[in-house]
């Protein structure tokens, strides 16, 4: 399986309408299924590229039929053990917070809101079905990647260790040490959670001007199912990734220089990630940013589904053209997917206290 790389074209904000459109979602010839993004080369007008991806969404394309056609499928998997990466890539001002979180309305809810709400509900049916035999929990964690520091948003802001948390490798997967985990009963719950750590994001950035399409925000929600000792757990992973934008092209002063290069120096390294493996390197070069040891292109078990965000305007010619470079390669990422393996948890020790029965049995499963 491979890394499926999809493309959504953003509509036209209110204050764009008299701008110029130069990127339009195509099919291939007689084929019906939209898989083609075009857009004008820079350097010759007359002449146009095509890149190809497993999907492209045009700019009538509706929160939920997003959800429906690219994550919903998947949740299912995520109930099978598999664990699931869901990422959206492109420049600032694409529809990338949008794709993930989304407004407040119903209708306008991301694909994050609608993937908590969909895991709720199977983990109330399974739950039912087996007659409670297997429960579900459901557990969130929430970070940011800023400077390459890995920061916590369940931890109000004065709370944060200011050099970040570390990340360790564990059983093949990097892990944050020290990161909070807040276990979530429902939807209510879980948006209580979200809305008030992503509060926490603002406070911060109100002293760093649009500090975040200039931090990766990487949400992650743990499903345990316990049946008896047997525990099987996976995760989805849902991340917002900076703006792809090349900064050396904006005026920048020196501080925000600074952070540009870690931001780019991450979203660089995952380019000639997803290079080295399109090419089948042997060396992929992960370890060179926190967000690419997070993401482990490639290298994690499960489903992988990269979001290419894009706005259709002459504005964002340049940048929309590498961002379409980057992400069409990612195609070629092969991802296994394998579930994770269902553990037991050690035997409850046999209550000591003898009662009159002589000693109660433990339950075996
Ligand atoms: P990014 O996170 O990539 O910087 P945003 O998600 O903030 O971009 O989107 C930029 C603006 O465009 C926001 O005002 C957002 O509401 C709007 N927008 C993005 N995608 C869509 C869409 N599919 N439909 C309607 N508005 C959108
Ligand atoms: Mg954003």
């Amino acid at each position: 399986m491979s890394v499926r790389v999809v493309a959504r074209i953003r509509p036209l904000l209110e204050n764009e309408l008299d701008k110029d459109v130069i990127v339009r979602a195509d099919s291939v010839a007689e084929d019906k299924a939209t898989t083609l993004v075009r857009i004008p080369n820079p350097k010759n007008e007359a002449e146009e590229f095509s890149f190809a991806f497993n999907s492209v969404y045009d700019l009538a394309t509706s929160q939920e039929s997003l959800f429906t056609s690219e994550v919903a499928p998947h949740v299912k998997s995520l109930f099978q053990g598999l664990d699931v990466t869901i990422f959206a890539y492109g420049v600032t001002g694409t529809g990338k917070t949008h794709t993930m979180r989304g407004g407040l309305r119903l209708a306008e809810r991301g694909v994050i809101p609608r993937l908590l709400s969909n895991v709720f509900r199977r983990g109330r049916k399974i739950a039912k079905d087996t007659s409670g035999d297997t429960t579900v929990e459901v557990a969130l964690s929430y970070y940011e990647i800023y400077n390459d520091k890995v920061y916590d948003l369940l931890e109000a802001p004065d709370k944060r260790t200011p050099s970040g948390l570390p990340l360790r490798e564990k059983d093949g997967k990097t892990v944050v040490v020290g990161l909070s985990e807040r276990s979530c009963e429902d939807l209510k719950d879980f948006e209580r959670l979200y809305m008030e750590a992503n509060k926490n994001r603002v406070t911060a950035a109100t002293k760093l001007n649009a500090h975040s399409s200039r931090s990766h925000a990487i949400l992650r929600v743990k499903v345990t199912q316990t049946t008896g000792r047997a525990v099987r757990e996976s995760t989805a992973s849902c991340i917002d990734l900076a703006g792809s934008e090349d900064n050396r092209r904006t005026d920048n002063g020196k501080e925000r220089l600074i952070e540009s290069a870690a931001i780019n120096k991450s979203l660089f390294v995952l380019s000639q990630c997803i290079d080295a493996i399109s090419r089948g390197d042997k060396r992929i070069p992960y370890r060179e940013s926190k967000m690419t040891r997070i993401l482990s292109l490639g290298q994690n078990n499960g489903i992988t589904i990269m979001i290419l965000n894009l706005a259709p305007l002459r504005s964002y010619h340049l940048d929309t053209l590498s961002s379409l470079n980057v992400s069409s390669r990612a195609k070629r990422i092969e991802v296994r997917a394998v579930e994770n393996e269902v553990v037991y948890k050690p035997q409850a020790p046999a209550p000591r206290a003898p009662s009159a029965l002589g000693g109660a049995m433990s339950r075996q499963p």
